[in-house]
Parts: C-alpha cells; structure tokens; sequence
C-alpha cells in the first residue's frame, strides 16, 4: 500500500527515477520551490549504481567529474578513492547526497510506474504506480535513464537452467558467491570485460561467450593519492569551468593534429601514450581524425591488435579477441583491467560465438555448435534495450490518449533530447537525444534548463508547457543527419540495432554539448518561443 500522506500524492513535480539525473531534479525542483515527489522502481537511490552492482562495476569517467557540482561544499568533503570509483563507493556518495540535502523524504522506493496518463482538462499527469498507489502532478518527468533496461537475448532454454544466473543490470543487493564454481559469461561489451578478471581467479572455470570482440584499451585507474585530493579542491573552480562548458563533459583536453602530421615514429610514441591515458582521455585527445579517417584508425586499431597479440599468450585466443567487424570508437570502447590477461589463466577459456553460435541454455549449461559446458553460475551481460527502452515501457499516454511508444515507434523525436511533441508538462532529461559523453554533465544541464523552464512558466502565469513541433523536428533532424555523417555509422546498441526489431535510429545527441548549448542559449534568448506555454484553463496560446 502507499507509505505517503495524500499531500505527497499530489504534488507539483513528480519526478521518476532515483538515479543520478533524477536526484537532481528533485533538488533543484524543489530548491525553485515547487512540491516534489519521486518514485524509484528499485529499492534504493543510485539508478545504474543500484543495479549494476556486479563484480568489477566501476566508472569510466573520473570520479569528481562525474558527480555533482552544483555544490562546492559536497565536493570539498566527498573524498574519491579513485580515479575510477567502484560501484560501492558510487552508491555511498549518492546516498551521501541524498541524506546531505535532506531528499529522501522525498523519495519512494519499489515503486515502480506502469503508467502516467495525461488530462488535457486540467493539465495534469495521473501516475500510477505497480501496486496501485496514484499520484497527480502538473509536470511528470521521467529520468528514467537510458541503460536501464536489461536485455536478454531470445535464447532457447534461457528459463530452462538449473544453476544460477544473473543479468549485470540486475544484480541481487545479496553477495554472488563465485568460489570454485564453473561459470559463463555471456557477452563481452563494457559490463562483461569488467566482470571477467575481477572473478577468474576464484571460479573453477570461466567461459567468456564472445558474439563480437570489442577495442579494449586499459582504464588505466589508480588511487587517488592526498597531494592529488588537495589539488582537485585548489582547482575547484576551474574544473567546474572546464566540465560545464567542454564539449564532451570531461576533464581531458583536445589534441590539434592529426594522425598523419606527425612521422610513424611519432605515431607510434603518441599510441603507446594513449594505451597509457586514463580512460576516455583514449578518444577525447586522440588524434583529431582518429573517428574521420579510415587509415589513421586503422593504424591504431592495428596498435590495439599488437597490444592483445603481445599479452594473450594462446594465439588463437588473441585473434579472436581482436575485433574484425567495426573500428576503433564506432561502437562504445570499453575501459579493462586485466582482461586480455585473464585468458592467460589456465582456467579461462573464450568462446567464439560467431565460429560456434550457441544453440540453446540447457538446464545444466550451455550448447554450442561445439559441444555443450557445464555451468553453475551463467552471467548475463548482454546490454539494455538503449535510449527509449524505459520510456516505452512506462504506459505514457499524451493528447488524446497518444501512446508515447506508439508516436516513437519509428524512432525517438525530441527537443534536446527533453521533450516530446503531444505530451504536455512532461519531460525527461537524460533521455535518448541527451547526452554523447559524460552523462551527468549533460542530463545536468538538462535538468537545469527544465528547471528553469518551469520557473519561467510559473513566473509569466503558464502552467502548460509543450514543445512546438517546429523545434521538436529541428532538434530530431540534426540528431539524424549529424549521425549519418562520416564513415563511423555502422550498427552499434547507439543506433538500438541490439534490439531485434529495433528501428535503426541514433539515440545519442550527435550535435554533442555545444549544441545543446546553442539552443538552449537561443530558446531563453527567444522567450521560450520553442514551447507553446498557456494557462490550462485558457485556450492555446504561444509565447512566439
Ligand atoms: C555499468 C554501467 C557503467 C556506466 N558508466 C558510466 C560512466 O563511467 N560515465 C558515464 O557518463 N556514464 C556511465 N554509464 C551510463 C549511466 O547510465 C549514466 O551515467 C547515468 O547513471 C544515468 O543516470 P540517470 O539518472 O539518467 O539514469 P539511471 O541511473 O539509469 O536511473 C534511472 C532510474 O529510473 C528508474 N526507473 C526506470 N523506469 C522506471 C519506472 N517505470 N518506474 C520507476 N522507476 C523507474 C530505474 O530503476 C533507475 O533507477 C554507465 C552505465 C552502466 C550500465
């Protein structure tokens, strides 16, 4: 039954999703005044960081430049104790967050929203949660992330197992114990290239089931030493500086030449300084043509393969660990710690799945084209339905009972990757459009600006607010075209192509952060003429 008061019930804002954007926008919903509540599918505050919490999860992008800003304070007293903070110490610093700006009052976990229906009568959102409890706002917004939902391949047997078996995304809050059993891991993305030495050394056996070897370079972490931890609070500023207006969200600097300005010694050296750079430091202060050109990417990417070939000692091994089928940067290139050299242990062996598919799940193991293994454990890492995966899923009805997944259906439309077209007073920053590079600076920056959009509503008398379809079409169009540009377009989970009938569509915001910068710039310099913003009560009236 619900644990809240009625007052909780009807509230201003009803934001979904207790992870890293959702925190914010219920801080700064109700910093700006407004009545907040939120709703968390999940038993407790951290989104990704509550569900991915197998063994190995940790951040690619360092750790002060992913967690919040917007409060000096917090981040003189949070100290990181690594450059590339483990799940744990993600979850405790947003639970810390939560607890320091007094939030979870305004929080309610296992509840997980089926639908949100809109009244054009009033203006309001209806949101119903799985057990039934209901809640009504005048803004609903959804930060509801876009690696939320897991996928599982349509595998025969997948139910028939007897063993144990987990999905990286919804890992049990209970400890997974691996000690001397036969396990699988099933997919070789981000997620199952950190799981995969941090457990060989305690399994009896692994198999890794590799569909498509991936351009693994090292994270490259370490602590972070005290002299470092009082310089980050020396450079306060001037971090913040650089995060809130780099293109991509991160610290790392852009390089100015190109592959083939500098000799092949000179490129080699430079390569060998990349393996060396922490994390995405590989793609941000690369070569200025290393995602344009075909012959400097392949130059590293031959790099890359010499690297594997010279640390996976079973030949045969290495070659299929080096990928054949996309190049360096056109899918998301995992970050490792020792996982080329965990095939090196006797107990580690790579399935090729594309020489010897997997037939089906048994209910002791797994069947191959080669042959069947005995499994205890298999571990899923097989993905998320990427972008739109749990918006559709969340029963949103718009204008005339509109079906968000219905008008989507042939791909997302948005403006900046925030709002929708028939679905008034609803939002959801950090969705598919939103971010290309270090998520909470983007999904930040859109928490901001809808924030602020609804102050400004509030203080011109509005209290319905829709995007005008003009912009919404700008924004989805730039987002397609700057996606089919170049030569890096081929099927990655950007374009949703792991989901089996999945319309093919960018899900990412190809105009990166200077553009969302540029048209948020251009919609407060406008009056917000992008929206249509009018009083429920009235008829239509648009601020243009
Ligand atoms: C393993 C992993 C590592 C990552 N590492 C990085 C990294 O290093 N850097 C980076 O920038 N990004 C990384 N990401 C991307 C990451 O998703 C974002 O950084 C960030 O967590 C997104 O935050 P969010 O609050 O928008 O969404 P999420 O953190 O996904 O939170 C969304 C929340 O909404 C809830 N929700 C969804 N649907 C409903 C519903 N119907 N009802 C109620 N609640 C619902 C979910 O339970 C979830 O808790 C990583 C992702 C994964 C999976």
């Amino acid at each position: 039954m619900p644990d809240l008061a009625p007052a909780d019930q009807s509230v201003d804002v009803l934001v979904v999703g207790a992870g890293i954007t959702g925190i914010y926008q219920l801080y700064r919903a109700r910093e700006a005044g407004f009545s907040v509540q939120l709703l968390e599918a999940g038993g407790g505050v951290g989104g990704t960081w509550y569900w991915n919490r197998y063994p190995g999860a940790r951040f690619d992008s360092e750790s002060y430049t992913y967690g919040y800003l917007f409060s000096r304070e917090l981040f003189d007293e949070w100290v990181w104790q690594e450059r590339f903070a483990e799940q744990p110490e993600i979850e405790r610093y947003l639970n810390h967050v939560v607890d320091r700006f007094d939030l979870r009052r305004h929080m309610r976990f296992d509840a997980k929203v089926s639908s949100a229906v809109y009244d054009e009568s009033s203006g309001t959102w209806t949101v119903v949660v799985d057990d039934g409890s209901e809640y009504t706002a005048r803004f609903f917004v959804a930060a509801t992330g876009v690696l939320s939902v897991p996928y599982f391949p349509d595998v025969p047997g997948r139910e028939d197992f007897r063993g144990e078996s987990y999905h990286t995304g919804l890992w049990p809050t209970t400890p997974v114990d691996f000690a001397g059993k036969r396990v699988g891991v099933i997919g070789t993305g981000s997620s199952g290239v950190q799981i995969v030495p941090v457990i060989a050394d305690e399994v009896a056996s692994l198999t890794v089931y590799q569909r498509s070897a991936n351009w693994c370079t090292p994270l490259n972490n370490a602590p972070i030493t005290t002299g470092e931890q009082a310089q980050l609070r020396a450079d306060f500023d001037e971090i913040c500086n650089v995060l809130n207006t780099s293109a991509s969200g991160f610290l790392h600097q852009a390089n100015d030449r190109a592959a083939f300005d500098d000799s092949k010694a000179e490129r080699q050296a430079f390569y060998e300084r990349m393996w060396n750079t922490p994390g995405f430091g590989k793609l941000i202060s690369h070569y200025t043509d290393v995602m344009f050109d075909e012959a400097a990417n392949a130059e590293w990417c031959a790099f890359i393969a010499a690297k594997v070939r010279s640390i996976v000692e079973d030949p045969e091994t290495a070659e299929a660990l080096i990928p054949k089928d996309h190049r360096f940067g056109e899918k998301r290139p995992p970050f490792v710690n020792g996982y080329y050299e965990a095939f090196n242990n006797p107990n580690v062996s790579l399935v090729d799945l594309h020489r010897t598919p997997i037939v089906r799940v048994t209910e002791t193991g797994i069947a191959t084209t080669e042959g069947v293994r005995e499994h205890d454990t298999i571990v899923w890492a097989t993905g998320f339905d990427f972008g739109t995966g749990a918006l559709a899923r969340m029963g949103i009805r718009g204008r005339s009972g509109l079906a968000l997944e219905d008008y989507w259906a042939d791909g997302p439309k948005t403006f900046l990757g925030a709002q929708t077209v028939g679905f008034p007073n609803f939002f959801f920053p950090g969705g598919p459009h939103a971010a290309a590079g270090n998520n909470p600076r983007y999904n930040g920056d859109q928490v901001d600006f809808v924030t602020e959009t609804l102050v400004y509503a509030r203080g011109h008398g509005y209290d319905t607010i829709e995007v005008d379809p003009a912009a919404e079409e700008e924004w989805t169009g730039m987002v397609d075209r700057n996606a089919s540009k170049g030569s890096f377009t081929e099927a990655s989970y950007y374009f949703g192509t792991n989901i089996p009938g999945k319309p093919r569509k960018y899900l990412l915001n190809s105009g990166g952060r200077p553009k969302l910068f540029a048209v948020i710039a251009d919609v407060r310099e406008h009056d917000y003429r992008a929206f249509r913003l009018s009083r429920s009560s009235d008829a239509t009236q648009t601020t243009a």
